[in-house]
């Protein structure tokens, strides 16, 4: 995607999504664009297909699936701190 499509998503995302990250919610953490169906796993870059997500949990998530990632997360009674040491924890198995 160029930057300026990856904006475009952004904006696109903001308005269905909400703001912060899609999985755990992070508020004014920094956003990428995540792929609900991995890129690995024949994922595209179609909006129906992209999340906005914190780093933390683009990276825990991985190549898991979208349903299997969000019970590892949602809810998450915790601080911002306590997610990601949760979000550790479960990506190192
Ligand atoms: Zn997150």
């Amino acid at each position: 995607m160029t930057p300026k499509q990856k904006r475009t998503a952004h904006v696109a995302l903001e308005k269905r999504d909400g703001k912060g990250c899609f999985y755990c919610g992070a508020a004014g953490a920094t956003l990428g664009l995540d792929h609900a169906v991995p890129r690995s796993a024949g994922g595209t870059n179609a909006r129906a297909n992209l999340r906005r997500s914190c780093t933390a949990c683009n990276r825990a998530k991985g190549s898991m699936s979208e349903e299997e990632f969000l019970k590892l997360v949602t809810p998450y009674p915790g601080t911002p701190a306590d997610r990601r040491r949760a979000l550790r924890v479960a990506s190192a198995g």
